[in-house]
Parts: C-alpha cells; structure tokens; sequence
C-alpha cells in the first residue's frame, strides 16, 4: 500500500482553547507538546515527506488535513487516553488511513488500545515505526518485535524489542502546527530530554517499566545543538518572555554520572547562558561535584523525586531512600546556591489523615519552592496497579490527572483528596504569596505568582470530584477512615 502522508496526533486533556489567561498564567493542565511523540514525527518525516503533527495541548486539529493521511499515529499518556480513544473512533468513522497507538499508556496497556487502533507500537519506537512503514509499504506481514495487533478476533504480540541504542534525534519543532505560532508563551518551557531509562526499580513508576532500566544517552554535541535550536525557537520574538527556562525532562538525568558531568562541563563552554531546571532523586544533593557545575552551568533549581516523607513508605514501594536522606540532600542542594521543587505521592497504605497538613508544614519547613502533590498513581503495567486494581475506583483514564483514583487502605478517597487540596491551599496562601512579593528576587516572585494561580485552578478541579468521592467511599465496605 501507499504511504505518502503521515499525521501524528498527540491528545489534550482537555484541548486547548486560547484564552488570556492562558498567555500570562501557568495552566492546569500539560501544554508541553509530548518530546517523544514530537522525536518520532522526525523519524518518520525521513521516510515519508509528507509528515506532520498535531498536539492539542497546542490547537485545535486541522481535520481536513487529516482524513487523507495514509497513516496515523495517536501516542498518549494514562491521563489522555480516553481523549485518544474518542479521537481514534473518530478517525475511524472519517478516514481510511491505518490507525497507529504508541506512548506510554497504549505500550503498557495494549490489549486496551488494540481495540481502537490497527496496531499499537510498544516500548520506544525510534525504530520500529520505520520498520512498520516499510512493512506496510511492501505488505509484508508484520513480523518484527515491538507492535500488537489484532487478527481474527486475537491479539497478536510480536514481543518485546530492546531498546533503540543510538537516541540523538534533535526534534523538528516546526513540523508540529501551529508551534512557532505559540512559541514564547509563558506556559510552554523548552524541553530537552537527554536521556533514556532508569536503573532504579520504583514500584508506581511507568517510566522505568516504558524506557526500562539500562540507561542510553545522547552525545553532549547533540544535546547541545538540540537547546541552541529549542532557545532560538521559542526565544526568537519581539517581545521577550517573562521567564526563559529550559526542562530537561530526564526522568533521572544523573543515572549515569560521568555522561551528566560532561553533558554539564559542555554547556559551561559552550557559552550558553540560560536558566535550566533538571529532575533528579535525592542522591544528586550529596555530589558536591556535580552540585557545582550544575550552578555553573544555569541550572536554578533541582525538581526531586521526594514522593513521601515515611520511611515505611520509602520501604514498600522499593523507592531507596529515608526522610533523612532527603532532608540532608535538600540542605545541601540549597547550600550550593539552587531551589528544590517537590514533587510528591500521598495515598500510600499508611497515610491517614493530616497527610496534607504534614506535606504541607514539610514543605514550607525546608523551603521547598514549588510543589506537585499527586494521589497515589496506577499506570496499567506498574506494580502498584497490579496489586491495587482491586481497590481502583474507576478506569475514567480523564480523572488519573492527579485525583484520587482509589480506596487508600487507612483514609477514605474524599479525606485524601481533601488533605490534597488542604495541602496546596496551605503551601499556596495569600500569606506565603505576601512573603514571596516581598522578600524573594523578581524571578521567585513571578513564579510564586504563577504556580499560585495554577494551584488556585488545580484545586478547583480536584474539588470538582469531591461529590463523586464522597459517595464512592461510602460504598466501600473495606475502606477505614482513620
Ligand atoms: S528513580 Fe524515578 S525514574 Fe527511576 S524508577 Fe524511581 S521514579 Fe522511576
């Protein structure tokens, strides 16, 4: 068969609408278009000519451009993938073109998304997705590892592929519509991901269980062309953005140490001056080394793992670390001149009520600038999903955006979800925001501001679910409020 044009389709949750709050304010929901998704509209772009992508964190899809494709490919994350199925059942009723599922929550769960899509890529598919386009080009069978599909009514699984080795594709930005247009917007961060996998083991991570725990890098040259590219990209515009800071969204940069020392000593010469953020775990505080030229480099703030403050927690979910741990390595991250941001679980089989309030008194306590609480989540595939689907108290994919998704073992799912809101309300007051005005530099100030109104809009959504929880908690006989 033909395959002339492709099409990509990363979905929303919900779609992004402009409004001007949007432009100065930090939004609920995700509006970084998907790296990965955006790296293999770039592969495939070198087979098939005619390559686009649509992101609806960024606009409204172009229709009509996409009924002709002879190809497309939705990718997703858990949280959009109800958004992806109506989208592939749209497709389907509109289009002929063969309907491809990828990212992580179709790769994880592809006995679900197989029944929308004709096949779904899983794992990376740097590789593969070339390997299917050549193979339907040629209608050759599908043979190879890495894809499911479905054929006389079962599921085939051609297994698992390892993962691609060489990662140093720069992503075209411009084949993602309507990007250069909203480049610069102050809700869009540059994003570089440098690396792939994590040697750690986490139980609730999907990331791991997606990219798998052998740890692949991209050269420092490429990485460093890829953020002249990315700033220039965003950067390049009349009036200059409020904040400029660039993501490496690395789900653990430092795991492979002397790549992350000489990805660091690279920037420093090559004479780029920005300002960066890096996520890491705790164990990067206590590198003094590292510390060091992380400052050197631009880097202001460390976004750590920190996820719970028990160490029965830290226990049970096979995270490695204590409370202490990360309190010395806050304290010493600090001393080296950058903020931590916090990014944290409740809903673990311990917590009982106050959670909120402990987080909250924790956070403000070691002055942590910027937090994320999230319920306990449950990627299909995880550990935790599998020895928790019994307690789950939906499968609504659209509501597995930070709300609480089941009967924690000793608070019931509206206490928990309540000590979420309590907790933010508490971190984010007007009295901290008071604080921030007064006393932190002009660039804490202005991301105060923002991540003051982006909480204010998080919890109304979380509160949004109450009702529905309230009732759920009541139905479950199993459930102990403490
Ligand atoms: S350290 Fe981070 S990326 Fe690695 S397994 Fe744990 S949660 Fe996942």
């Amino acid at each position: 068969m033909k395959i002339d044009k492709a099409r990509f389709i990363e979905p929303g949750n919900p779609p992004y609408r402009r409004s001007i709050k949007n432009l100065y304010t930090y939004e609920k929901y995700i509006r970084t278009p998907s790296v990965g998704l955006l790296t293999l509209t770039t592969i495939v772009k070198t087979a098939v000519d005619d390559t686009f992508m649509y992101s609806e964190s960024i606009s409204k899809i172009k229709w009509n451009d996409v009924w002709d494709a002879d190809i497309i490919f939705i990718g997703f994350f858990t949280f959009a993938a109800t958004r992806a199925y109506e989208l592939a059942q749209y497709i389907k009723e509109h289009s002929k073109a063969i309907l491809v599922m990828g990212g992580l929550h179709a790769s994880m769960n592809y006995t679900e998304a197989v029944r929308y899509a004709d096949y779904v890529l899983l794992g990376e598919g740097d590789e593969s997705v070339l390997e299917l386009i050549e193979a339907l080009r040629n209608d050759r069978r599908i043979d190879f590892p890495g894809v499911a599909y479905k054929s006389e009514n079962a599921i085939q699984f051609t297994g698992k592929r390892p993962p691609p080795m060489n990662i140093d594709t720069i992503p075209d930005r411009d084949l993602l519509y309507r990007y250069r247009k909203m480049a610069g917007h102050n809700t869009l961060w540059l994003q570089i991901h440098a690396s792939r996998g994590c040697p750690h083991n986490c139980d609730y991570c999907a990331v791991v269980r997606h990219f798998g725990r052998d740890v692949r890098t991209r050269s420092p040259e490429n990485i460093l062309e890829d953020m002249r590219r990315s700033i220039e990209f965003q950067d390049k515009r009349p009036l200059p953005r409020l904040y400029r800071i660039l993501w490496f969204t690395d789900d653990n940069f430092f795991a492979d140490r002397e790549w992350a020392l000489s990805v660091l000593r690279s920037i420093i010469k090559s004479g780029i001056r920005y300002s960066f953020t890096v996520q890491a775990r705790y164990e990067v505080g206590f590198d003094d080394e590292m510390l060091g030229l992380l400052k050197e480099a631009g880097f202001v703030e460390i976004a750590m793992g920190i996820e719970f403050l028990e160490d029965e927690a830290f226990a049970q979910y096979h995270k490695r670390c204590t409370r202490d741990d990360v309190i010395r390595s806050i304290k010493n991250i600090q001393k080296h001149g950058l903020n931590v941001r916090g990014l944290f679980i409740v809903g673990a089989d311990h917590h009982t009520k106050g959670v909120g309030d402990r987080l909250a008194d924790f956070v403000m306590k070691y002055d942590i600038r910027g937090v994320l609480i999230q319920s306990m989540y449950f990627v299909p595939g995880t550990p935790v999903y599998e020895a928790n689907k019994s307690r789950l108290l939906h499968l609504d994919w659209s509501k597995y955006n930070g709300n609480v998704v089941h009967f924690p073992k000793n608070i019931s799912p509206y206490d928990l979800q309540t000590e979420i809101i309590r907790a933010s309300a508490k971190i984010y007051s007007p009295k901290n925001l008071l604080h921030a005005l007064l006393h932190r530099k002009w660039r804490e100030k202005l991301i105060f501001v923002g991540e003051f109104l982006w909480q204010m809009s998080v919890r109304a959504d979380l509160k949004k679910e109450l009702p529905y929880l309230e009732n759920a908690g009541k139905e479950r006989n199993d459930c102990k409020p403490a």
